[in-house]
């Protein structure tokens, strides 16, 4: 069933597409030799180049060449062994040289692709229509003086990818699992860092609504929104909108507008540049990008195992159903914890565990897999007192909590605070006689055939034991003495 949004008029569908400015990781800029930390102090990491001084010459990053060629590999898009660098002209503050070097007819990956899975269970594969290089801009301050901007230009000249996806995209939901799964496919490759809220991954998101069937309509930009949330938000205000301008006997005019998340409504900033607006023209100071097809050859082979891959291989290794394989794929830490600890062990034990109490007891503590104080081999260890009978899964749970808060081996846990679970036949057999003693009137309303009681006695019984009794066991020995 596909998405739609409900107008007065009768059902309209949304078309949406992306384009999404990576920042490359690389220890230096696009063109210059400057560093590109994040957080350094301001103007700390600024050369001639970046700040736009005139005769500078730029020359360009070989590893941010080859990060831009590994995503595009990532992505099974087509590399152009040929590409260009044009001028793009614009005046802002934050842009000293009064242009962006940026690859604009000729861009050094061409048509690609990324699946993307739904909720629902299906898989959608969304085009990529393009990924070019080009530099990012300064940027400007405009809280930290009472009556000037500054302008920290740190940022300046740092590697961009920018990738546009075709408008292939039909749901806030799509446009979400599309941004989310590039995300961790530049995560895979280590070409981006995807931190959205350090502005190092960030989306114009491209939207349009149209009646079922007919051609497109014109489109709105919202620019720079910085979180998969906002995307998933804008477009669904967005839509909206647009639904009612069109309602209204209106035109949606093609314009560039900013997402307000406190408000929940985009508003218009200016009215869509063209090309030509921008006088692109090649850029003069640097050749033309040409690639060496066993360099590309050499880059593909140390290429990662990729989410995609490793998402099928989990299943088939560890037997365990799409919908753990999906979340455990989604951060290359996390399939690598669930790797280390699932050597030996059964696949669907550990992933029940990790993706249930582990993940929880991460969130309440704030803590992720890299963060977290359980370490990989503790967390086997837990799983393994389980299998061996040495606990019960309701004191494990109780037990991993533990590990969460103290980083404590579970053994020595299970040791310190007396956890073992009762296997020992008479210490359960005289827990349930107590509670049956206690309980006589349950006990006669039970045998004349209130059935229902019996998970009143198994709890009972299990509190009696502090939680301890082997439930197997305790299920039995309660099933002959009643
Ligand atoms: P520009 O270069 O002006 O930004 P492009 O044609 O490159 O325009 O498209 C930019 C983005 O807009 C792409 O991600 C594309 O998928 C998307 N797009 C194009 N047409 C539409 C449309 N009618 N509705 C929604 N998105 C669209
Ligand atoms: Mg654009």
């Amino acid at each position: 069933m596909s998405y739609t949004i409900e107008g007065a008029t009768g059902p309209w569908e949304l078309v949406i597409g992306l384009e999404v400015h990576a920042q490359i990781i690389s220890k230096s800029k696009l063109f210059s030799g400057a560093a590109t930390d994040f957080g350094a102090i301001e103007n700390s990491q600024v050369s001639f180049i970046d700040a736009g001084f005139p005769g500078m010459l730029p020359v360009i990053n070989r590893e941010c060449v080859a990060q831009a060629v590994r995503t595009g590999l990532g992505l099974e898009a087509h590399i152009n062994l040929v590409s260009r660098f044009d001028r793009k002209n614009y005046f802002y503050a934050d842009l000293p040289q009064g242009y962006q070097i940026s690859q604009y007819k000729h861009p050094i990956v061409g048509a690609g692709k990324i699946e993307i899975q739904l909720e629902s269970g299906d898989v959608r594969t969304i085009g990529i229509t393009r990924l070019h290089l080009e530099q990012d801009a300064g940027k400007s301050m405009h809280d930290q003086h009472a009556s000037k901007s500054l302008v920290d230009l740190n940022r300046s000249g740092i590697a961009l990818m920018e990738i546009v996806s075709e408008p292939d995209m039909r749901s806030p939901e799509e446009a979400g699992a599309y941004l989310r799964k590039l995300r961790t496919i530049v995560r895979y490759l280590g070409t981006c860092d995807g931190n959205m809220d350090e502005g190092s991954m960030r989306a114009d998101v491209n939207v349009s609504v149209r009646k079922p069937g007919e051609a497109f309509r014109t489109r709105c930009e919202i620019k720079n929104v910085n979180s998969i949330r906002f995307v998933m938000q804008a477009v669904e205000a967005e839509a909206r909108r647009q639904v009612g301008v069109w309602e209204a006997g209106g035109t949606v005019d093609q314009e560039t507008r900013l997402f307000d998340p406190t408000r929940g409504e985009t508003r218009s900033m200016r009215s869509k540049e063209d090309a030509h607006d921008y006088r692109y023209f090649p850029e003069p100071d640097l050749q033309p990008l040409v690639l060496d097809e066993s360099w590309i050859e050499e880059l593909k082979c140390s290429l990662p195992e990729l989410p995609d891959q490793k998402y099928t291989r989990l299943m088939r290794d560890y037997g365990i159903p799409p919908y753990d394989a999906a979340i455990l794929v989604m951060e290359r830490s996390t399939a690598d914890f669930y790797e280390l600890v699932v050597r030996g062990r059964d696949g669907k034990l550990v992933s029940n565990w990790m993706l249930g109490d582990f993940f929880a007891g991460l969130n309440r503590t704030g803590r992720t897999i890299e963060t977290s104080p359980v370490s990989a081999n503790n967390f086997g260890y837990l799983l393994d007192l389980i299998t061996d009978g040495t606990i019960n899964g309701k004191i494990a749970k109780e037990i991993l909590e533990i590990m969460i808060d103290t980083g404590e081996a579970p053994r020595a846990i299970v040791e310190a605070r007396g956890l073992r679970q009762v296997t020992d036949t008479g210490a359960i057999d005289a827990a349930i006689a107590q509670v049956m003693e206690a309980n006589a009137d349950k006990v006669a309303e039970y045998r004349s055939g209130k059935e229902k009681l019996f998970g009143y006695f198994v709890g009972q019984v299990m509190k009696a034991m502090s939680g301890k009794g082997n439930p197997a066991l305790v299920n039995e020995a309660l099933k002959k003495k009643l």
